[in-house]
C-alpha cells in the first residue's frame, strides 16, 4: 500500500512565507492525482515536502504506513521528475536512467538491463547512446520519466512535467503518461497550472489557492460544480459566466431575466449567478436570458457567442456553428436543467 497521508501540514520558508498552510489530504494508492492552481500556490513546496526536500514546518506526511515526516529524501521510495527534467548533461540517456540504481550500487548488467527495458517502454529505445543536448524536448522528458520510473518507487510525483513542450508535443506526452500511469499502477501526484490538463489526466483534483485546497473532487466535479468562485473562475476553457443576481418572489433575477432559481434563499438576497457557456443552449422561446448577440469567436468545432443584456451584462454561449446565430439578432439562451449555481456575495461559496 502506498497512499500518501498529510495531515496539518504546514511548510514555512525562513523569510516567512506559509507556502503550505495546514494542509490536509489523503491520496489513494495507485490513483493518478493532480495538485492544480496558479503560479506561487504552494505546488511545487508542497511536493518537494512530500519527497523530503523541505522540511515540513508543522504536520505529518506519511506514505503507505509509514510516517515520513523525519525520514530523510533518499529513504522515502519516492520518484520525482522536475519541471526542468533535471539530465545530467555529460551522461548518456542511458547512464542518466540507470543513475537511481548506481547511486543504490546495484550491478552494473542490472542497471543496463533496466535502462533498456524502461527506455525500451518509454519510446527511447533508439537513443541510449545520445547526451539530452541531442534530444528534442519531448524525448528529455522521456528520459526524466525513465529514471523516474527506473527504480520502483513507491510514490511518483511529477512537477510540471509537461510545461517545457510545446502546444502539440504536450497533448501526446499526456496522453503517453496517462497510459504509463495506468501500466505501472504506481500512486502519482502531478502538479500543474494547467486546468485542462488536470481535468484529462487526473483521478481526482486538489484545486490549491495560498497553501491551502479550496476544492478536492473529481474532473466531473470540479468542473460541473466548482465550490467556490475562485475555483469557477480558474476551471474551464471558455471562463464561465459569474453574473450579478437576486431573490425576487422567490425567483432569481439575474441579466435582465427570471428564472426559477436552484436553491430557496430569502428573497433580496443578492448572489452570484455561475453558468458555463456550454450549459446555455439558444433557444426560440423558453425561460431563459434574452439579450442581443454582440460577438463570435471561433472556437474550432463550436462558436462562442456574447450576448448583451438588457442590465448591461456580457453572457457567454457556445453553439455549434450551423446554429450560429446573426450579430445584432436578439435570442434567448436557455440553462440546462441543474446547470445554474448560485454563489454567496460574501465568501464567493456555493449556495446551490
Ligand atoms: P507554485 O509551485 O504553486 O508556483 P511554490 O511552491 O513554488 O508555488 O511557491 C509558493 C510560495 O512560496 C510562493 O509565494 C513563493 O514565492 C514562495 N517560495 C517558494 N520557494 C521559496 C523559497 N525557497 N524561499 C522562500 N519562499 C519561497
Ligand atoms: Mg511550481
Amino acid at each position: 500500500m502506498a497512499r500518501i497521508k498529510i495531515d496539518q501540514l504546514s511548510t514555512v520558508y525562513p523569510n516567512g512565507v506559509r507556502a503550505v498552510d495546514s494542509l490536509d489530504l489523503e491520496i489513494a494508492d495507485g490513483e493518478f492525482f493532480a495538485l492544480l492552481g496558479p503560479s506561487g500556490c504552494g505546488k511545487t513546496t508542497l511536493l518537494r515536502t512530500i519527497a523530503g526536500l523541505e522540511q515540513a514546518t508543522e504536520g505529518t506526511v506519511s506514505i503507505g504506513e509509514q510516517d515520513v515526516t523525519s525520514v530523510e529524501p533518499g529513504k522515502r521510495k519516492v520518484a520525482m521528475v522536475f519541471q526542468d527534467y533535471a539530465l545530467f548533461p555529460h551522461m548518456t540517456v542511458s547512464e542518466n536512467i540507470s543513475y537511481p540504481l548506481k547511486v543504490r550500487r546495484q550491478p552494473k548488467t542490472q542497471q543496463r538491463e533496466v535502462a533498456e527495458r524502461t527506455a525500451n517502454s518509454l519510446s527511447l529505445g533508439g537513443l541510449l547512446e545520445r547526451r539530452p543536448g541531442q534530444l528534442s524536448g519531448g524525448q528529455q522528458q522521456r528520459v526524466a520519466l525513465a529514471r523516474a520510473v527506473a527504480i520502483d518507487a513507491d510514490v511518483l510525483l511529477l512537477d510540471e512535467p509537461l510545461s517545457n513542450l510545446d502546444a502539440r508535443l504536450r497533448l501526446e506526452a499526456r496522453t503517453f503518461l496517462k497510459r504509463l500511469q495506468k501500466e505501472i499502477g504506481v500512486t502519482t501526484v502531478f502538479v500543474t497550472h494547467d486546468q485542462a490538463e488536470a481535468l484529462a489526466l487526473a483521478d481526482r483534483i486538489a484545486v490549491m489557492e495560498s497553501g491551502r485546497i479550496r476544492q478536492l473532487g473529481s474532473p466531473r466535479e470540479v468542473f460541473g460544480r466548482p465550490a467556490d468562485t475562485f475555483v469557477a473562475n480558474f476551471i474551464g476553457s471558455t471562463p464561465m459566466n459569474l453574473l450579478d443576481g437576486t431573490i425576487e418572489n422567490g425567483q432569481l433575477a439575474v441579466a435582465g431575466a427570471k428564472l426559477p432559481a436552484p436553491v430557496n434563499l430569502p428573497d433580496e438576497t443578492k448572489v452570484t449567478v455561475g453558468v458555463r457557456p456550454e450549459y446555455l443552449t439558444l433557444e426560440a422561446e423558453g425561460q431563459g436570458i434574452t439579450g442581443t448577440v454582440s460577438t463570435i469567436e471561433n472556437l474550432g468545432v463550436s462558436s462562442l457567442v456574447t450576448l448583451e443584456c438588457p442590465d448591461g451584462s456580457l453572457v457567454g454561449l457556445t453553439v455549434r456553428e450551423q446554429h450560429e446565430p446573426a450579430i445584432g439578432s436578439t435570442v434567448t439562451a436557455v440553462p440546462e436543467q441543474g446547470r445554474l449555481l448560485l454563489y454567496s456575495k460574501e465568501d464567493g461559496t456555493i449556495l446551490g
